[in-house]
């Protein structure tokens, strides 16, 4: 997988890309993790990459030129080195994802992760200022992506957490290949109360369940506490999640204990 990240902050990426589970697998080659200064295109002697809006206010708006002339640098070199693979194998599948990170965009969530970590070639935009010139959004992306109803300064944060999101879904990128599996979101549910040793820590036990070594019904056990955790503080993630006839019936039960609790 390649991803390109077009920013005006390329020290704010490298940092990340250079630490744990990225830096590993950019070392391993399972993700080629580039960044490009936009700022590089400007095509002006000032390198300047905004400007006011046209009919007034506040802020600076970022001009679609850099950008365009920015993702067109990242298309061409990565058809010159193949990685886009020839006219014939050209397909759908193999053309870049072209990604605005902005507030206004669809909401991200591990759904939208797995989706990307399909993908050959992501290509991040990140803006900063008051916006960006509205010819980006309407003829040069594929995707709009936001990390949240909250308005950060750039879009190199929100694009990294999509990034390490995607990367880590890698073959190869987690040390342990079951750890993603059971991540919360993955199952569609969150994910179960882990523990390590000492099996008894300030007078708090680990559940015996745990220690039982029956690995059956530790997985039984596993299942009920995430379908309680989801149940308690996600019910919302409840009416979407893969639900076996034996999942129901357990919630069921939790819903029944939870309000004679209440009562
Ligand atoms: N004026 C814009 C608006 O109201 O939609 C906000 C611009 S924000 C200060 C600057 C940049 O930060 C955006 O262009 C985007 O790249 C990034 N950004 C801020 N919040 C974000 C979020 N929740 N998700 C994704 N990107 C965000």
């Amino acid at each position: 997988m390649r991803i390109d990240v077009l920013t005006l902050f390329p020290d704010m990426c490298e940092g990340v890309f250079g630490t744990s589970i990225l830096g590993k697998a950019r070392e391993k080659g399972i993700a080629s993790l580039n960044t490009v200064n936009f700022r590089d295109f400007s095509g002006n002697k000032h390198n300047s990459v905004d400007d006011t809006p046209y009919g007034g206010g506040g802020g600076m708006v970022l001009k679609p030129d850099p950008i365009f002339a920015a993702v067109e640098h990242v298309l061409a070199q990565s058809s010159n080195s193949g990685e886009e693979g020839n006219a014939a194998e050209d397909t759908a599948a193999m053309k870049p994802r072209i990604i605005l990170m902005c507030p206004q965009g669809r909401t991200y969530n591990q759904q939208i992760a797995e989706e990307l970590a399909q993908e050959q070639h992501l290509i991040f935009i990140c803006g900063h200022y008051e916006g960006y010139d509205e010819r980006i959004r309407e003829h040069l992306v594929t995707d709009e992506l936001s990390i949240g109803d909250y308005v950060l300064t750039g879009g190199e944060l929100p694009a990294l957490t999509v990034i390490d999101s995607v990367v880590r879904l890698q073959p190869g990128a987690l040390g342990n290949e079951t750890s993603a599996i059971a991540d919360s979101f993955s199952t569609g549910l969150l994910e179960y109360p882990h523990y390590t040793r000492p099996a008894e820590f300030r007078g708090w036990k680990v559940p015996d369940m745990l220690l039982s070594g029956h690995h059956a019904n530790i997985e039984v056990w596993r299942r009920e506490q995430a379908l309680q955790r989801t149940l308690e503080r996600r019910p919302d993630l409840l009416e979407t999640a893969e639900l076996t006839v034996k999942d129901k019936q357990t919630l069921k039960r939790l819903q029944e204990q939870a309000s004679l609790q209440k009562n």
